[in-house]
């Protein structure tokens, strides 16, 4: 991964932010911009230059991991070290993520930076983000693989009597045999009635003849999450799952078809929300149309009614319209999709189709 100029693109915007280095905290930001994979580590990043702060347990690991900037590994409180290098590198402004960053946090680190203006920023980081660059959609495409493979392979373990928490299970050994690091997210496995909820909790229910299997999960790949939702029928499914199955499909496709660079997340949700409103289960559809995946499950852009969220080249977001029937159950189909020139294209190759077991 080329962290060097993910860091330059940051710099060539403090300038328009009007500050002279960013203090980055959040972990996922930390991690996309120097290559940091554990748990404790902020960065400070001026034009040129950049400062790596972690604590003591971590002084190995992030020899190895960054390798390429000035490093402080210590169990003493960072801020004195951050406003020696604020000071040696000439920083007066000083942006933080307001998002991540705690009253408490401020209050201390305002105590702590004599002379240092702190200037909140808001998901400066994070949109960089949103536009994955040629390694991050190979391990991307790595992760669905897993996850289209390791979906596959449940489909043969699915039997009478399996409860939710068993069929979860297997779900996670099949990602594992797959080539997944591990999950991207405690899977959604709900049969029948629980389909109808659109998180559910896997439990001790028992599968039955008759009944929906609705299962979202994803596979972890060097950090990268991925995120997709199938619902089959575990014998003859009723007439109105179909039904409702088939205008599902067609909304996803209607939300794919309006992916195109510059286009607004609301105006993609609202191209899929249209399908199932015209076929009579607007009501049904009770949450946003997706979300962006990668070093986080949920990251921008988003597709939500009121998202305006303009879509660049590279971006990876889902497509997850549901229909949700209390009492019955309910259908969600969900693929990962890049954005690209030509629209958008789903990362993955399982078929959208319902599967009948
Ligand atoms: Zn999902
Ligand atoms: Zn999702």
């Amino acid at each position: 991964m080329d962290h060097l100029s993910r860091r330059q693109r940051l710099a060539g915007r403090l300038g328009a932010l009007d500050v002279d280095a960013v203090l980055v905290s959040r972990l996922a930001n930390v991690r996309y911009l120097t290559g940091f994979t554990g748990s404790s580590a902020m960065a400070l990043l001026a034009a040129g230059e950049g400062v790596f702060f972690t604590d003591g347990r971590y002084d190995e690991q992030s020899r190895h991991e960054v390798p390429d900037l000035e490093r402080e590994a210590s169990m003493e409180p960072p801020a004195p070290a951050i406003l020696r290098h604020c000071r040696r590198l000439g920083v007066s402004r000083l942006g933080f993520e307001r998002h991540q960053v705690t009253v408490a946090q401020h209050d201390a680190w305002r105590e702590a930076l004599e002379g240092i203006e702190l200037v909140g920023l808001a998901q400066e980081v994070e949109r960089l983000r949103w536009t994955k660059d040629d390694d991050e959609l190979r391990v991307l495409g790595a992760a669905q693989d897993a996850t289209d493979a390791a979906f596959d392979a449940i489909l043969d373990v699915v039997a009478v009597g399996m409860t939710e928490r068993q069929l979860a299970a297997r779900l996670e050994e099949a990602l594992d045999q797959n080539g997944a690091d591990g999950l991207s997210f405690d899977p959604i496995v709900a049969f029948g009635e629980h389909a109808a909820e659109p998180h559910h909790t896997p439990c001790h229910r028992a599968l039955a003849e008759g009944d929906v299997i609705k299962l979202d999960f994803g596979a972890l790949v060097d950090g990268y999450h991925t995120d997709f939702t199938r619902t089959v029928a575990f014998g003859e499914p009723t007439p109105e799952l179909r039904k409702v199955h088939d205008l599902v499909a067609e909304a996803q496709q209607a939300g794919i078809d309006a992916l195109r660079v510059g286009a607004v997340g609301r105006d993609v949700d609202a191209a899929a929300r249209n399908v199932i409103a015209e076929g009579g289960y607007g009501e049904g559809f009770s949450h946003g149309l997706g979300h962006g995946v990668g070093l986080e499950i949920h990251e921008g852009p988003s597709l939500g009614t009121r998202s305006d969220d303009t879509l660049p080249s590279g971006a990876v977001i889902t497509v997850e319209p549901g229909v949700y029937l209390p009492g019955i159950g309910g259908v969600r189909i969900e693929d990962a999709v890049v954005v690209t020139e030509d629209g958008g294209r789903p990362l993955g190759s399982s078929t959208r189709e319902l599967i009948e077991l």
